[in-house]
């Protein structure tokens, strides 16, 4: 049976959402459907694993509980909160949208996916994901899982134009939110992208595919590249250099001094890490801080608090400094 009629997509969405209430993971946003951490979790989620999201949104909601405290912070407290997330454009955006939520709506989220978008760092997907979660509207969402799953119940590759199209079409108009979530959902612990668990599939008997869709595109590929980072101590203090507000790349964060070559010393410490599609070998020179280095001593007290790079913080983790 494909889906080939209204009945065939009314069934479909019925067994989908039947499932869901059932299987659907105990994540902590999903508990009140509270506008701001709902809009929050989906922040963190962009291009984040939910494993990693976990810990990191706990502590960030901690620490900014509403709206208004998130409005009213520093920005370098809530790059520091990120830390260990990366792409801290998220964060400034989420930042700069609070304020205007607080400054310029009263505080109250807009309740329509073209209101949402509207505001900075949200897009097309953050902005249905919120209408139809938090406000029941009736707008589908498009993730790269839904992509997924969509692609191999139709047993082609589809456009991203076919896929928004479609994913408005399968959007049933009871528990619209629900639906978005499920749809995510399976895609996130049944229809992986590699050995789907088809025998676990609430809705295969509508799937075209039953397993991988041959792929169209390559992935891009990976780049190496060699870096190397000066760790200097002293007198409960470690130097750190801000990167510059205009760099392109986590502008204002704080990371270990980089150096050219490797000066004077043994190398301490090589790990790797790999930032979208450029993997690093990091070599970690423990020594003095050479005269040219125009970095700044900061109290190790203080290092905790600073918006850091997620490989400073890894780094600066393994010297337990912080
Ligand atoms: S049957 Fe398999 S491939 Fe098809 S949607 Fe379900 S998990 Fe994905």
């Amino acid at each position: 049976m494909n889906l080939q009629s209204r009945r065939d997509i009314h069934l479909f969405c019925r067994r989908l959402l039947r499932w869901y209430d059932g299987h659907k993971r105990d994540l902590p946003w999903r508990k009140d459907c509270n506008v701001y951490r709902v809009w929050l979790s989906e922040i963190m989620l962009q291009q984040t694993r939910v494993a990693a999201v976990l810990e990191h949104y706990r502590t960030f909601v901690e620490q900014f509980p509403t709206l208004q405290k998130l409005a009213a912070a520093r920005e370098s407290s809530v790059l520091a909160a990120w830390s260990g997330l990366g792409y801290y454009r998220r964060a400034r955006m989420l930042h700069r949208a609070a304020r205007e939520i607080v400054s310029k709506r009263a505080g109250q989220f807009p309740d329509t996916a073209a209101k949402l978008c509207e505001l900075p760092g949200i897009g097309r997907y953050t902005a249905a994901a919120i209408a139809s979660v938090c406000f029941g509207k009736r707008v589908a969402v498009v993730d790269g899982n839904v992509e997924r799953v969509l692609g191999r119940m139709m047993g082609r590759n589809l456009s991203r134009t076919e896929v928004w199209q479609l994913a408005e079409e399968f959007l049933g108009p009871s528990r619209p939110g629900d639906f978005n979530q499920a749809m995510m959902e399976l895609g996130a612990t049944v229809c992986l992208p590699r050995q789907p668990r088809c025998p676990f599939c609430p809705v295969s008997a509508f799937c075209a595919t039953r397993g991988e869709l041959p792929r169209n595109r390559s992935n891009a590929p990976q780049v190496k590249k060699e870096i190397n980072y000066l760790f200097a101590r002293r007198n409960g203090s470690v130097l750190l250099k801000r990167r510059s507000q205009d760099s392109s790349l986590m502008p204002g964060m704080w990371e270990l001094p980089e150096l050219a070559i490797t000066y004077n010393s043994d190398v301490w410490l090589t790990i790797r890490h790999s930032i979208t599609t450029t993997n690093y070998v990091v070599r970690v020179i423990k020594g003095n801080a050479p005269s040219e280095n125009q970095g700044s001593w900061i109290r190790l007290h203080r290092i905790a608090e600073l918006p850091l790079t997620g490989l400073a913080r890894k780094i600066l983790r393994l010297a337990k400094v912080i």
